[in-house]
């Protein structure tokens, strides 16, 4: 059985995840978090690297959305350059989120993975609705307690989830 806090795939950034990937598991919808997946949770704008990513994407027949827990304004500012669909305060690590993303996205949840960097929040958002989940490591620590205690309960889930994965490339 898979486990709530590991995820199916990992990549050094959200770069990896490219149409060829995505096609080669079969899939064609991104549920995508921004903050420190993207950018660092404190960079109001999506770079250049960001909006040729997306559009490499698009070009590439894949759907996107932006599922943030963050703040309307947030979502809303990070989205202009963007204008892709986007949910806000979206509810993760419900299951709901996914459900309403699909509906949103007008597709089915088998074609779809969840693309994050928490544990706590965006894989376990996939786990929970049964799709794919790909983690990338978080861009820029959060310093405050509360991020300090996740990414302590993280900490030994990352390195197993490494540990397996190399054991296997063996
Ligand atoms: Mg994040």
């Amino acid at each position: 059985m898979k486990h709530l806090l590991l995820p199916d795939y990992d990549f050094d950034t959200y770069k990896g995840v490219t149409p060829e990937f995505l096609k080669s598991i079969g899939k064609t919808c991104v549920l995508c978090d921004i903050d420190n997946t993207l950018v660092p949770y404190d960079v109001a704008d999506p770079t250049d690297e960001v909006c040729l990513w997306v559009k490499s994407l698009i070009d590439g027949g894949i759907k996107l959305i932006l599922v943030s827990n963050n703040e309307k304004e947030r979502v809303e500012l990070f989205n202009k350059k963007l204008n892709v669909p986007f949910m806000y305060k979206s509810g993760k690590p419900s299951r709901r989120t996914v459900k309403k993303a699909m509906s949103i996205l007008n597709d089915d949840k088998k074609n779809a993975i969840m693309l994050g960097d928490q544990l706590l929040t965006d894989v376990i958002t996939a786990r929970v609705s049964g799709i794919t989940s790909v983690w990338v490591p978080t861009i820029k620590k959060v310093e405050t307690p509360f991020f300090r205690f996740k990414s302590a309960i993280e900490k030994p889930f990352i390195k197993y989830y490494y540990n397996k994965k190399n054991g296997e490339n063996k």
